[in-house]
């Protein structure tokens, strides 16, 4: 192999006569801001590299997992250990009982869960059990919630149908485009109404905990807990998908900063989700909640639902991994730096006049490009996305990789350190000037 054949351009070239757009899953194309894909060749810590050696502080973190930094040498080095004893073997093992017992252990709605090996598989396995549980067929989405590419789910879905600009999916039957019904985030009056038309025929109600997939935005006061109390007068489920959030906004996840302030005898979801940093970066997604529910599972009952390589011994091993040095100092780690990157962000766009707002939900953030605060998905599209395109390209050019779409939330590690925060200070102003040059 020649080195011209080693660099991200001719990589992405041969990747686009093989893959659809060169990529395995859509935003890695960078199709909404323009430009080739840096191809990654190794990352560590808080940095990326690339095939043609440029250096990046990374602000992706592989869209959540590495909430420790990449190549953590306490993740790896358990990996390392797992892999030596065997990659997988379809039939229980330790790690997978321990990784249960730390999501239960942490989350007090959790009294059963399930690995998966996606956040797709953990949403779409959530809604079959709500719907056997319940007998009924509709779901409630929110407009801007995603939850995967699960057939019933993509309906006005954030992330890469909003990157695109999508409506939905082709591919979906008519049938499950009837059995969703979207409804305007955080628009109390618009759940009520539902319920009183059709809250006799809804299974459950699906939210992001907090929404992180148009952007973050912050859950309006007790949005969950009425959302709690609304489908279950209806014999409803409700479902929090956590699995951005989980164990990322807080060391629960958005429920921590949501749930338990009710006290013991407050809201709870039926079931949640979660993926991402549960896995330490291998594939893993989990669901799980009541355990009556849960126990509607194959082979106790009679809701099916499987995987060759779920539990897998690697992801367990991450994930356990992962858990271990996310403790007390991490989470407080990952909010001083969360809301130090917040304060240079916007003090960078303000000098240079470009509007824009920061949303938070826990340590979780993004930046919108426009001057009002986001509450909705039409909210969400309504920035300035060309803006943003010019902003991203100018930080990409001085080694700073943040996620190439508008919709999409910024993650930081506890590997985020104040040299990390100084070179993405060093980059912001030039960034912001082009920002603001459309
Ligand atoms: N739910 C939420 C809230 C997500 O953010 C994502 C992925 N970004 C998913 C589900 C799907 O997870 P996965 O990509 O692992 O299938």
């Amino acid at each position: 192999m020649t080195l011209d054949e080693t660099t991200s351009q001719s990589l992405f070239e041969r990747a686009k006569q093989v893959i659809p757009a060169g990529v395995n899953s859509p935003v890695r194309a960078f199709g909404s801001v323009g430009g080739t894909p840096p191809f990654l060749i190794s990352a560590s810590g808080a940095l990326l590299t690339d095939a043609d050696g440029n250096e990046y502080v990374d602000l992706v973190g592989s869209w959540g997992p590495m909430i420790l930094g990449h190549a953590n040498p306490r993740v790896v080095e358990a990996v390392q250990e797992a892999a030596g004893r065997g990659l997988s073997f379809g039939a229980p093992q330790a790690g997978e009982v321990t990784l249960v017992e730390e999501l239960v252990r942490r989350v007090r709605p959790l009294q059963k869960v399930r690995l998966v090996n996606s956040g797709t598989e953990a949403t779409m396995s959530a809604l079959r059990v709500a719907r056997a549980a319940t007998g009924r067929d509709l779901v409630v989405k929110f407009a801007g919630c995603y939850h995967g590419h699960v057939d019933a789910l993509l309906a006005e879905a954030g992330s890469g149908v909003a990157t695109f600009g999508m409506p939905g999916s082709a591919g979906v039957t008519a049938g499950t485009a009837r059995d969703t019904i979207v409804v305007p985030y955080g628009d109390r009056e618009a759940v009520r109404a539902l319920f009183a038309e059709r809250g006799q025929e809804i299974a459950a109600v699906i939210t992001e905990a907090a929404p992180a997939n148009m952007g973050v935005v912050t859950p309006p006061e007790g949005f969950n807990a009425f959302l709690a109390e609304t489908a279950h007068a209806a014999g409803a489920l409700l479902i929090t998908d956590e699995v951005l959030t989980g164990f990322r906004a807080s060391s629960e996840g958005y429920y921590g900063i949501d749930g338990p302030a009710a006290g013991a005898d407050g809201w709870a979801p039926d079931l949640m989700t979660f993926g991402k940093v549960i896995g330490g970066g291998l594939p893993v997604g989990a669901f799980g909640g009541r355990a009556d529910l849960m126990d509607l599972l194959s082979p106790l009952g009679p809701v099916y639902q499987a995987g060759t390589l779920s539990g897998n011994p690697l992801a367990t091993a991450a994930g356990l991994a992962t858990f271990a040095g996310l403790d007390d100092a991490a989470y407080e780690r990952l909010t001083s730096t969360s809301a130090s990157l917040q304060s240079l962000v916007a003090e960078a766009l303000t000098a240079a006049g470009v509007p824009h707002v920061v949303q938070t939900a826990g340590t979780l953030f993004s930046v919108f490009f426009r001057e009002h605060p986001v509450t909705t998905y039409q909210d969400a599209k309504d920035q300035d996305t060309a803006a943003f395109g010019r902003f991203f390209h100018s930080m990409l050019e001085q080694g700073v990789y943040l996620p190439p779409s508008a919709f999409e939330a910024w993650f930081v590690s506890a590997a985020h350190d104040g040299d990390v925060l100084d070179r993405i200070a060093s980059a912001l102003p030039a960034a912001a000037r082009a920002a603001a040059a459309g």
